[in-house]
């Protein structure tokens, strides 16, 4: 019967949800303008919950849905990581054509966002971008990435790499107890917004570098710019360097590749490159060197997290510096307790969740409630 298949669908949706702890998950409709969108808030123990809006076409409602669980809960763990203040979350557009973002649409959105009264702050992810954070930034304020005209840091994407280089000195260090990257091998995968400014970081450094990218246009820019070698998409992960820096898509850590690894560390700005948390253990077996993505490429959440105290870029740059003590103390963690890097950040982010959100159970008369 129709009506018990949804009476158990609900069950299990409620199993889903209260599984792994999620605060709260909202349903967004808005039938004129088109909108259906889920908002997922994994945690606020440490503050709002900050992540994201994907705008996609989703195969099912419950794709959409396990994404959305998913990447809400990854984002509590980077935030906790990276030392912030804020707790994880993430939404999800359902979209039928991710290009058609009318103004009532994306301002539709904003004001269910606005109904949650801060406890989620949006900010630009596949799909979405800065014009679009300005939009709906005219119907809340709970939002970030907003362009520098409307107060905001704009593109993350200089933000990410930045942080992408100060993690790799923590990797040179680990490795060669030496954190200058001169001299040193890099190949990068993807040289697209993070991808092309890490090649600036990393040139710059005195680093040799070799790059590659789908887009023959974004591997010509890298070379013309930068005077540095392009190999074919299906090479760069084999070939051979010092550190091989994954800045495309994700699930390139996989049974194909890390065989055919030819580096001694992996550390790169892409999101969700191990394909499964498995992999990290078939990384450290080939004895090399991975650091989770969510420690390294958290440069662009810790910039756009600064807009909520008036964006400063001199402080948010010497907040996105923490990322090489972020890196070095996952290292230290995996060695003392015998763990992967992978894990140790787990570990690091889990600790940081329970021990700072508890403190708000040390209550004076303003913060009690009566
Ligand atoms: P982008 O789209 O600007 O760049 C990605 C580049 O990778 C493109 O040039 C694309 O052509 C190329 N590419 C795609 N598939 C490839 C393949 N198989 N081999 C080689 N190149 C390939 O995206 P971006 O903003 O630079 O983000 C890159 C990665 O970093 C993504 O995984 C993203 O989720 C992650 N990330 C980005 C930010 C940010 O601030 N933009 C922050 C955190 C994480």
């Amino acid at each position: 019967m129709l009506g018990d298949r949804n009476y158990n669908s609900i069950v299990e949706l409620f199993e889903r949800i209260a599984g792994e702890d999620y605060e709260q998950v909202v349903f967004c409709h808005d039938r004129p303008s088109g909108l259906r969108a889920i908002i997922a808030i994994h945690s606020t123990a440490l503050g709002p919950a900050l992540g994201g809006t994907r705008c996609w076409r989703f195969a099912s409602e419950e794709a959409a849905l396990t994404d959305v669980l998913r990447l809400a809960k990854a984002m509590s763990y980077k935030n906790a990581a990276a030392g912030l203040d804020l707790g994880g979350g993430k939404a999800v557009i359902l979209a039928e054509d991710p290009q058609v973002k009318t103004e009532e649409f994306l301002r539709a959105y904003g004001r269910f966002i606005d109904a949650l009264g801060g406890r989620y702050i949006t900010a630009e992810d596949v799909g979405t971008t800065g014009d679009d954070m300005d939009m709906i930034h005219r119907e809340t304020r709970w939002v970030t990435g907003i362009s520098p005209a409307s107060g905001g840091s704009g593109d993350p994407s200089p933000a990410t790499a930045y942080g992408v280089t100060q993690g790799l000195r923590a990797v040179a260090l680990e490795l060669w107890g030496d954190e200058s990257l001169s001299g040193r091998r890099f190949a990068v995968q993807g040289v697209g917004k993070v991808g092309y400014a890490l090649v600036g970081h990393l040139t710059h450094a005195g680093a040799e570098v070799v790059v590659s990218d789908v887009n023959p246009e974004h591997a010509d820019r890298a070379v013309t710019d930068y005077g540095v070698e392009a190999v074919a998409p299906e090479r760069i992960h084999a070939v051979d360097c010092d550190v091989f820096a994954p800045c495309a898509l994700g699930g390139v850590l996989n049974d194909g590749t890390i065989p055919e690894l030819r580096c001694k560390a992996v550390a790169g700005g892409a999101n969700n490159q191990l394909l499964r948390p498995l992999h990290a253990e078939a990384l450290a077996q080939r004895g090399i060197l991975y650091t989770p993505d969510f420690i390294i490429n958290a440069g662009g959440v810790i910039n756009v997290a600064d807009e909520l105290n008036g964006y400063d870029q001199r402080r948010a740059y010497l907040r996105i510096e923490g990322i090489f003590g972020a890196v070095r103390r996952v290292f230290e963690t995996a060695r003392k307790e015998g763990l992967t890097p992978s894990l140790a950040a787990d570990r690091v982010a889990e600790e940081r969740i329970r021990s700072v959100g508890r403190i708000r159970l040390i209550r004076g008369a303003q913060q009690a409630t009566f």
